[in-house]
């Protein structure tokens, strides 16, 4: 560990408190899916509070919503001209069965191998503790902090954030700041550092198909009227053409064209795609004509069809002409497409391509706007000098495949979302036996440490 690191002396003689501390939080088992622990959510809400209290934040509250509570707090004393941070993190974790897959109890937090092993370890706890302990450390030492900062930690993460946008509504003003740091996400590898700039958005639609009242009798009627599974099926097929591309008029008209740096470090990822293939369970990659996977996943949009229901499908045969079908389908979007163009292209696409005569209805159920960070940043070069600096390498761009709360975030309080997340693709994320290696929760509190004075200079 670089010795020049604001923070390495407190992390030497805190260690062990420190360690304590996490483990207190992670025998909280606040699991926000599990209506019996709506007390263990509110319990861990209130430790959170007191622990950033403790790191010398002011205004430490919990803060109620409409369903489990989050936690604010805020330190503004870095003076009018410094710019305002805010760290976003959850502090409600996944519900834990399959029980008997874990090795040890998953609230019974222990130290194995250079790991720390429980529920909530990486996801997220481990990662807001190394956040609030590197402006305790920061506090304690320079008796201030280069940016004025606030803590937001969301009590309902993983059950897919259902208050969260209202509450960022509700205290915007507070919650005001220039800057969000995301400390929730992982990196390449332990050696390969890197950080996330993009999210993939999301629309998705219920399609209803109507070729007649009712199903018909297939001897009766067969051959002379339209079948809806057939009229389903075309349309399915008919979403892609031959290369993968989906054939929605202009659905590609917004994708913005990655950068030159994103394009670099997509090609410097180590990525195997054998073990990718493994892990998918999957024989055959497939996807858009010259595209690499990474790409396809992280920057390229896509449409699913994730389930078709039609005619009959119970024991033996029936002879019917089924009057009515239905098709679930998903767009994941990618900057700079909009829900709303992209919702009004497949409603337009499903009328012209249903033949006169057959009725579709469409019900669109959910849209999430993709999210971009800006590569280029003052804020996301900040960020990559602190984690060059403790792990020695310059972080790599990735992208995340998914959605979530980041999206909201960015588009609310309008400023830009960093990522400082150090957990591994192998932590177990919501699995048995979750983890986080030390050795990365450690350099996260330094360059948590580092990341204030950088993000100031950057700003000034
Ligand atoms: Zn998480």
């Amino acid at each position: 560990m670089p010795r020049d690191l604001v923070l390495a002396d407190y992390v030497e003689a805190e260690r062990e408190r420190i360690v304590g501390v996490l483990f207190e939080w992670l025998r909280i088992p606040s699991i926000s899916a599990d209506p019996d622990q709506s007390a263990s959510v509110r319990k861990s809400a209130e430790f959170a509070a007191d622990l950033l209290r403790g790191a010398g934040m002011e205004h430490a509250e919990v803060v109620e919503t409409g369903g489990a509570p989050a936690v604010y707090a805020e330190w503004l004393h870095a003076g009018p001209s410094a710019p305002t941070a805010l760290v976003y993190g959850h502090h409600d974790v996944q519900p834990v069965d399959p029980l008997h897959e874990w090795h040890r109890p998953p609230f019974e937090p222990a130290l194995v191998d250079g790991e720390c092993r429980a529920r909530g370890a990486v996801d997220d706890k481990g990662q807001l503790v190394f956040q609030i302990e590197a402006a305790r450390g920061l506090l304690q030492g320079q008796g201030s902090l280069p940016v004025n900062l606030k803590f937001l930690i969301e009590g309902e993460e993983e059950i897919g954030s259902p208050h969260f946008e209202e509450l960022l509504h509700a205290e915007r003003q507070r919650l005001h700041c220039d800057v969000v740091v995301v400390s929730d996400t992982t990196m390449w590898g332990p050696q390969v550092p890197s950080t996330c700039v993009g999210l993939r958005g999301l629309v998705a639609f219920d399609v209803t198909i109507r070729t007649a009242a009712g199903d018909l009798h297939s001897g009766s009627f067969g051959g002379s009227v339209p079948n809806s599974a057939h009229v389903v099926a075309d349309l399915v097929s008919s979403l892609h053409d031959p290369d993968g591309l989906v054939t929605l008029p202009g659905f590609y008209d917004d994708v913005r064209p990655l950068t030159n740096a994103e394009q670099r470090s997509l090609q410097q990822l180590p990525f195997d795609e054998e073990e990718w293939k493994r892990k998918a369970g999957v024989q055959r990659l497939d996807g858009e004509a010259g595209r690499s996977t990474l790409e396809r996943v992280w920057t390229r949009p896509t449409c699913e069809v994730v389930g078709i229901t039609a005619g009959y499908g119970g024991e033996g045969m029936k002879t019917v002409v089924p009057g009515r079908a239905n098709v679930k389908v998903t767009f994941r979007l990618v900057p700079d497409q909009d829900p709303q163009r992209v919702t009004e292209a497949f409603r337009s696409w499903l009328t012209a391509s249903v033949p006169a005569g057959v009725t579709v209805e469409v019900e669109q159920v959910g849209a999430v706007a993709p999210a971009l960070t800006d590569a280029d940043h003052p804020c996301v070069r900040a960020l990559c000098r602190s984690i060059e600096r403790v792990w020695g390498r310059a972080p790599l761009l990735t992208r995340e495949g998914g959605s979530g709360p980041e999206e909201a975030l960015g588009r609310v309080l309008e400023a830009p979302v960093l990522y400082l997340g150090v957990g591994l693709p192998d932590d177990h994320y919501h699995a048995p036996n979750e983890r986080m290696v030390m050795d990365q929760f450690w350099k996260g509190l330094l360059a948590a440490g580092e990341i204030w004075g950088e993000v100031a200079r950057a700003h000034g």
